[in-house]
């Protein structure tokens, strides 16, 4: 790498780490250059693709927004280009005559294979490359299985066993100061197309529902701060709770990269030193799992990209899902006649998030009790979540349905058992179905609502009977896997 210095202009593209905080990419930048300006790119592949969330592009926005201060307030700037990046990237820095551009790698497929051309366009015309990990506490590669040919894995449980064993990095400070573009340097960035950072409504896709965190660096540092002091202790139990506020909120700012993933581990590391009981010390533990999750999804997102676009087991290639599309319909609106899957989809199209106990819930019900192709529903989520993310949503629908590398393939929930038992008191179902308010909480978990109860409460029947469903999916199932189990 060439010497620290203030001449040379460095561009840092931010994609997934919208901070200044604990980023490993901007740390290389600001080692490189003091003259390093943040740069973002709005693409329309990704902002008009059917899978877009207003909530998840307002959260964003917010992120930007933040970080645009961030940058000024260190005597710097954010560029914000609309367009695709490979042509708008290379367009921007050949203006700007920078002599390096860096960023942090991603897992996804559209990003890597774009990545990849970005950085050949830059290259050809004698720009510096530099990319870093940053996302991940653990990069994909390095954890992996220990048979001669180490491959990686496809089994949570080793892989947590193996994640956990390996030193974790110290979280990055950000950087103090740094120079800013010229007058004239700046005539020539907007020229190639830089502005700031625009409105949601600019972008036509308005959201005003607010969000289960703030958007930014501070609030993310603020809610860590404030979960691992109290809540995490109870999280064990918690967790499973929707009518609670047991789980930490933050997986739009883990999505976005308002926060360093080493700040989030240490933040952990410390609780666990500060617990006092076992019950508080399994809470900070089953956190760090989930945590691992988010990881082990996204390293397996990264060595079988194949996942973004189908089922892993073979079984589910030709699965015959019913796909009705009034009961996916009925399923989208929380219209379903089960208290818990309607409370949570509403939950989810009225605040672009939905408690993980509910996903789980919700994503059964879809495709083993309706039978709807697990894709409608990993869609749907996207198309609304705010924390919307390829890895954590395909992980977690291919988990749902049984399709993907889960080991215990066969999970259906029964959503009135379901609802009994993580909303006894009905405080979530209510919440989210204010018609039931006045219904008895036995009522509301009997699974057998009279059609006198369901239209005095505007409520509606069940669309599907559970028990039948179950039956008939299991013969489905048993089926299919005897069919693939055939030689060819
Ligand atoms: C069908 C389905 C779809 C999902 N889609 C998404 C998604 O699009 N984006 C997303 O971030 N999570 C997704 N999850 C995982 C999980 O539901 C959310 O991460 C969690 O509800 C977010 O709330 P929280 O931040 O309060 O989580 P916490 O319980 O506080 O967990 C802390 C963090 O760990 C990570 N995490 C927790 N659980 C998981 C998990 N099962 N898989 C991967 N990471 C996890 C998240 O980054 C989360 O913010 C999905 C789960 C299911 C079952």
């Amino acid at each position: 790498m060439a010497d620290r210095t203030t001449s040379q202009l460095t561009l840092f593209w931010h994609r997934r780490d919208l901070r200044l905080s604990d980023n490993v990419g901007l740390h290389a930048a600001f080692e490189l250059s003091a003259k390093v300006i943040g740069v973002f790119c709005l693409d329309p592949h990704i902002l008009e693709g059917d899978d877009v969330a207003p909530a998840r592009v307002a959260y964003m926005l917010g992120c930007l927004r933040e970080l645009e201060t961030a940058y000024t307030a260190l005597g710097s700037r954010l560029l914000v280009l609309r367009g695709d990046p490979r042509t708008e990237l290379p367009k921007l820095a050949v203006a700007l005559s920078a002599e390096n551009v860096i960023w942090n790698r991603d897992v996804e497929p559209y990003a890597r294979d774009r990545d990849r051309t970005v950085a050949a366009e830059l290259r050809e015309r004698d720009i510096n490359v530099d990319t870093a990990w940053d996302q991940l506490l653990h990069v994909p590669g390095s954890i992996r299985t220990s048979s001669v040919n180490s491959k990686p894995y496809t089994v949570f449980t080793p892989f947590r066993k193996n994640w956990s064993r390996q030193t974790k990095a110290e979280p990055l400070p950000a950087p103090l100061r740094a120079c800013d573009l010229t007058p004239e340097e700046l005539a020539i960035a907007e020229k190639a197309g830089a502005t700031d950072v625009p409105s949601d409504a600019e972008l036509g896709l308005e959201w005003d529902a607010g969000f289960p965190i703030d958007p930014g660096e501070v609030a993310a540092c603020a809610v860590l701060e404030g979960f691992t002091a109290a809540t995490v202790f109870e999280y064990d139990t918690a967790r499973n709770f929707p009518g609670v506020p047991g789980t930490s909120g933050m997986s739009a700012a883990l999505k976005f990269g308002a926060i360093g993933i080493r700040e989030v581990w240490q933040a952990t590391v410390k609780a666990s030193q500060e617990c006092k009981t076992v019950k508080a010390c399994d809470g900070v533990r089953t956190w760090q799992d989930e945590l691992i999750w988010r990881e082990f999804y996204q390293t397996v997102m990264y060595f079988f990209p194949e996942l973004a676009d189908g089922p892993y087991r073979p079984q589910w290639q030709d699965f015959p899902w019913k796909n009705d599309r009034a009961q996916f319909q009925a399923w989208c609106e929380g219209r379903t006649g089960y208290p818990i899957v309607d409370a949570a989809m509403r939950q989810l199209n009225q605040t672009g998030w939905m408690h993980n106990r509910c996903r789980m819930i919700v994503a059964s019900f879809l495709t083993k009790d309706l039978m709807v192709d697990w894709r409608w529903g990993e869609r749907y989520f996207m198309q609304n979540l705010v924390d919307g993310d390829l890895s954590a949503n395909n992980g977690g629908w291919q988990w749902s349905a049984s399709s993907g590398m889960d080991p215990k393939p066969l999970r259906i929930f029964n959503p009135t058992t379901q609802g009994k038992k993580f909303d006894p008191d009905a405080i979530y179902i209510r919440r989210w179905l204010p018609e039931l308010k006045g219904l008895d909480t036995k009522r509301i978990h009997s699974g057998k609502l009279t059609p006198i109860e369901v239209q005095s409460h505007g409520y509606v029947m069940p669309i599907v009977d559970h028990n039948t469903q179950q039956k008939r999916f299991k013969e489905v199932y048993k089926q299919q896997k005897e069919l693939h189990a055939q030689p060819a």
